[in-house]
């Protein structure tokens, strides 16, 4: 088997430094690098807290209800194949319920193939950009499997796998100069099919070009994040 080459970050840094030609100490290329280490952190702190919490519920859980099953098993009330069988479609249940209330990770579902996807809208965005400030990049959804394995676009290492944003909501992939998006060739589905034209949040007449005024202060709510991410659609700039 090949023996994996171990990577340092001070090594990263040595390169990074060599090919930029900045140095690290308060460059862009060190404030970019703490940017994204305090976001390694942030995912980190909630995967471990989330797998402790959940590891020792689980284990009282489980002895509660092994210990029942034993008693009721030996009494003759149940039988271990019924008991089986139920467990099938309670499960089906309670997972269902899991993910509604936005725990574990997030996907689009159903999966489709982005790069062959019909109903692409055409929009003149760039006659619009001006008065939506393409809001369609603002908002929160789940990438695709497809998307995630592909490795281009980012997802939040915090609530996995939502689109990654800035502090101001815009997508990390979005040029704010050209207003552009970064990954176009790759761009998530809903970025391919969203029609921005039904969507009221943003255009309270889009024939009319009337912007929804009430759409900035949507984005500035702490609840934006909750109330946005299970539309699952977004823009396509
Ligand atoms: S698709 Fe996005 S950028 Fe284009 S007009 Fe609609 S909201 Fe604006
Ligand atoms: S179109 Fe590009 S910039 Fe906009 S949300 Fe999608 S990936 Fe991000």
């Amino acid at each position: 088997m090949e023996k994996r080459r171990m990577f340092p970050v001070g090594e990263a840094l040595k390169n990074a430094e060599e090919e930029t030609g900045v140095e690290q100490g308060d460059s862009a290329v060190g404030k970019a690098l703490e940017v994204l280490r305090q976001e390694v952190v942030g995912g980190l702190l909630y995967t471990h807290n989330r797998a402790n919490s959940n590891t020792s519920r689980l284990l009282e859980v489980a002895s509660f209800l092994y210990g029942l099953i034993e008693i009721l098993e030996e009494k003759g009330i149940v039988a271990i194949e019924e008991l089986d069988a139920r467990k099938e479609t309670v499960s089906e249940r309670v997972e269902k319920r899991f993910l509604h209330k936005g725990m574990g990770v997030n996907l689009q579902e159903p999966e489709q193939d982005k790069y062959t996807v019909q109903g692409a809208v055409g929009i003149d965005c760039e006659n619009r950009v001006h008065l939506c400030k393409a809001a369609c990049c603002r908002f929160w959804f789940p990438l695709s499997k497809q998307d995630v394995d592909e490795g281009v676009v980012h997802w939040d290492m915090r609530f996995p796998y939502i689109i990654s944003q800035d502090t101001d909501h815009y997508c990390k992939h979005l040029n704010h100069g050209a207003c552009s998006c970064g990954v176009y060739e790759h761009r998530p589905l809903p970025c391919r099919t969203f029609d921005c034209r039904k969507d009221k949040r943003i255009w309270l007449d889009f024939e009319g070009a009337q912007i929804n005024p009430d759409l900035e202060a949507m984005f500035i709510q702490p609840q934006h994040n909750d109330s946005t991410r299970q539309s699952g659609d977004v823009g396509n700039s």
